[in-house]
């Protein structure tokens, strides 16, 4: 524990909240963490920043588009809430626009849900997305697992544990008490893209995008069903109600191996 002296500097990766972190240790140097919010409302703008302020340093808000997208290259913040109903663009132009170089988690607030829009703003870019009206709880706990995602990325040498398994990114190995299970290169970049993507669906778009970098292969939803199913019989208990790759139909696969 560090107790006083000259302050250890370190980035704080972890998805440990930074302002309870500096208000334990107030010399400790952690890098500060921000949000922007685009919404309209200002009543939910309010919920928003009252949900948010307990994770974040600082939370920024914009009412329109145009105000947001210039908040977010200014504050290159560590997470976005993009309302869809915005008087001046539309939310997935935003978000694709965000996309193209603004490397935060995108979370979407909407009040529509059809499984179409839902895969047409994961395409466009949209980390998750939560329906109106939601619980501060609920949006608290999606935030949280994206600043989490996020983290597993940067880290060095990048572990990730479910049920029996740990999967070594770097090593690309996946050990079931030990024991190595052998995976098709193909099968290992599904479960990878998954995995890192924990809580988080992925449309059959977004996997054949990242696992065969968009080569067209005739039926692609049925040659990722096939590589799937694999996939499952290897690392499911029961194929048949798997634990850990989770279809949401219509839409694609979750991994829901990890809290
Ligand atoms: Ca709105």
């Amino acid at each position: 524990m560090y107790k006083g002296g000259t302050p250890p500097r370190w980035r704080c990766r972890h998805p440990i909240r930074p302002v309870a972190l500096r208000r334990r240790y107030p010399r400790l140097h952690v890098v500060p963490r921000s949000a922007v919010i685009i919404e309209d409302d200002s009543p939910i703008r309010r919920v928003l920043r009252h949900a948010l302020e307990s994770d974040f340093d600082r939370v920024l808000e914009a009412g329109t588009a145009t105000a947001g997208i210039d908040l977010v290259a200014a504050e290159q913040p560590s997470l976005v809430v993009l309302d869809l109903g915005l008087p001046d663009a539309e939310g997935i132009d935003v978000c694709r626009e965000l996309r193209a170089w603004c490397i935060a988690p995108i979370l979407i607030l909407s009040a529509r849900h059809s499984d179409t829009e839902k895969v047409a703003l994961l395409d466009a870019g949209a980390d998750d997305y939560i329906t109106k009206p939601f619980s501060t709880a609920e949006l608290q706990a999606r935030v949280r697992a994206l600043l989490r995602r996020a983290s597993i990325g940067n880290a060095p040498s990048p572990r990730i544990e479910f049920g029996p398994y740990v999967m070594d990114l770097a090593g690309r190995t996946l050990r079931r008490d030990g024991e190595i299970v052998h995976l098709t290169p193909i099968e290992w970049e599904l479960l990878r893209t998954l995995a890192v993507n924990a809580g988080r669906t992925l449309t059959h778009t977004q996997l054949f995008g990242a696992v065969w970098a968009g080569r067209r292969y005739g039926d692609a939803q049925q040659y990722l069903r096939t590589h799937i199913a694999n996939l499952r019989r290897k690392i499911e208990a029961d194929v048949l109600d798997p634990r850990y790759v989770v279809t949401e139909p219509g839409i694609g696969y979750r991994f829901a191996g990890t809290p």
